[in-house]
């Protein structure tokens, strides 16, 4: 392609599909590139330019965010003869904001310094809702003035910047972060299981929540809607949260540790995705759950 532009977005699923319009409602002219082809057409009426392989993206934009599934997945637009780096990538910035593992990041970043691309370590926290809303947080990692120097365009898929340390970092602090969501997922599930099982209507359990100046939190609350609703439409994959969990493990074990808690949901979520519900949202757990006997 021979237009220019300021960003480039490869990944256009949940969340990379929103931030990408934001980055065009913002102003930017924005180029995008998906394996699915037809969710990259799709954002042209969003004001966002399709490109034919990721290797014109390296061409055409100054600046390029990853926001795939996981490290196979940015190996797989990175490398190879269309790929990102094959491109005209020397001095380009390559901002990857999809959750990986902090060893794949600093493996990445390397790989970046080798062929002279400047490299940001982004994942983001926050869902569908807050992507949508462009109020992600963002957790960076890299060196502090290059993420500097991105913040004013960055922000406009955020709220704010939190910025971690060396490349590598932002991608610790993730996990670190989906921890949580993971356990507060799984004892939410656990907790409207027993219900059924008492033969407590689980909405009393949200009542309580909301009146609870210490329990009531929006994440619950965006759950709640999910579990009484039994409507599983994905804002965070069950595949992708089993992805985070097993990075946590490796994460933990290679640094002499142990995550007894993390381990059971594991093994919850590791159930959900054989019985094929990968693609529905975490909170699917509680059906997974439900069919448990003693
Ligand atoms: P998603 O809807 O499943 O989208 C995944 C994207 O990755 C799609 O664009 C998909 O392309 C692409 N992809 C997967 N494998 C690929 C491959 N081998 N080659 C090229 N492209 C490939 O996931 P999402 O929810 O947007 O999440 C994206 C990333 O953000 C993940 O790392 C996730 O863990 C992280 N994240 C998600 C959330 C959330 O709440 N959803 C929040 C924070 C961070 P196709 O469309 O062609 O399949």
């Amino acid at each position: 392609m021979s237009e220019k532009f300021d960003v480039g977005v490869i990944g256009l699923g949940i969340m990379g599909s929103a931030m990408a319009k934001n980055l065009a409602k913002a102003g930017h002219s924005v180029a995008v590139w998906n394996r699915n082809a037809q969710k990259a057409l799709a954002l042209n009426a969003d004001g966002c330019t399709a490109a034919a392989t990721p290797r014109d993206m390296a061409d055409a934009c100054e600046a390029t965010v990853l926001m795939v599934t996981d490290p196979a997945a940015c190996d797989a637009v990175l490398e190879g003869k269309d790929g990102w780096f094959s491109g005209n990538c020397n001095g380009r910035l390559l901002v990857n904001m999809s959750t990986v593992s902090a060893d794949y990041t600093k493996e990445l970043a390397a790989r970046c310094a080798k062929k002279k691309v400047r490299f940001i370590d982004c994942p983001v926290a926050g869902s569908k809702g807050q992507a949508e809303a462009a109020q992600l947080i963002l957790l960076a990692g890299g060196s502090q003035s290059e993420v500097e120097a991105a913040k004013p365009w960055l922000l406009h898929m955020g709220k704010t910047v939190i910025y971690a340390g060396p490349a590598g970092n932002g991608s610790a602090l993730k996990l670190c972060i989906n921890l949580i969501i993971a356990q507060m997922s799984s004892c939410l599930c656990e907790s409207v299981t027993l219900a059924d099982l008492l033969k407590i209507d689980p909405k009393l359990i949200f009542d309580v929540l909301h009146e609870s100046p210490v329990l009531d939190c929006g994440y619950y609350r965006i759950k709640e809607k999910n579990l009484l609703a039994k409507n599983y439409a994905p804002a965070f994959s069950l595949a992708n949260v089993l992805k985070d969990v097993k990075f946590m493990l490796a994460q933990a074990q290679g640094a002499g540790g142990k995550l007894p808690v993390t381990e059971a949901v594991r093994e919850l979520l590791q159930q959900g995705y054989d019985a094929g519900r990968g693609d529905k949202d975490l909170s699917i757990m509680a059906e997974t759950l439900r069919e448990m006997k003693k």
